[in-house]
């Protein structure tokens, strides 16, 4: 494609380096933007802009958010006995959807995946025991459950047993957090994000301690 400008190839080569867009797909959106009106573009990339400046990531939960607290963890009607582990900000919206779990969650941000590099340190499970900690000087006699929801694959399931083992070996903690997985009728390999409501909500509900 040498025949085109080079700062059509560049965006070509942008856009392909995002997720689920292979170079075809990408050419397509870059050719498409290119007949469309100029305000298109020019409106794209201010939204990118903004989204990009004026979010944040909720200090409690790490869901994405607008404000200091998201609005899941801004809400006082949700029940802040259970805290729901996922990988992103994606599966949070999945099982959200659904509308069965009224607990708060803790966003992960990744998955222990040595073969990519990235170790426990490199997701925010410190977090989560801190959390976890703080929560459990604070309201004494009090249990948290812990359901922990990544995806069922292999790289899921270490990171489940991980953190399970880290409450097991945390003398506080070990006493004050009951760990469940959600229940095993979910595929293995599925992504939770793609999973239809029904099978995830009996997932939930049919969650097991670990
Ligand atoms: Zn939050």
């Amino acid at each position: 494609m040498s025949f085109l400008p080079q700062n059509i190839l560049d965006l070509i080569d942008e856009f392909s380096s995002l997720p689920g867009i292979g170079p075809k797909s990408a050419a397509r959106i870059v050719f498409f933007l290119q007949k469309a009106p100029n305000e298109l573009s020019l409106d794209l990339a201010e939204k990118l802009k903004q989204a990009k400046i004026s979010t944040k990531i909720c200090q409690n939960c790490y869901n994405l958010s607008e404000a200091e607290l998201c609005v899941i963890c801004q809400n006082e009607g949700r029940n802040e006995d259970q805290i729901l582990v996922v990988e992103d900000s994606l599966d949070l919206i999945a099982i959200e959807k659904t509308g069965i779990f009224r607990g708060l969650y803790h966003v992960l941000g990744g998955i222990i995946s040595p073969m990519n590099g990235v170790g426990p340190d490199e997701i925010r499970i410190k977090e989560l025991l801190k959390r976890l900690e703080q929560i459990a000087k604070k309201k004494e006699g009090v249990f948290t459950e812990l359901i922990i929801a990544t995806n069922p694959n292999m790289e899921g399931e270490a990171t489940a047993l991980y953190i399970q083992k880290e409450i097991e070996n945390n003398r506080l903690l070990s006493k004050r957090v009951k760990v469940t997985r959600l229940a095993r009728g979910l595929a293995t390999g599925a992504d939770i994000d793609y999973i239809d409501d029904l099978t995830i909500k009996k997932a939930i509900e049919g969650r097991a301690e670990m």
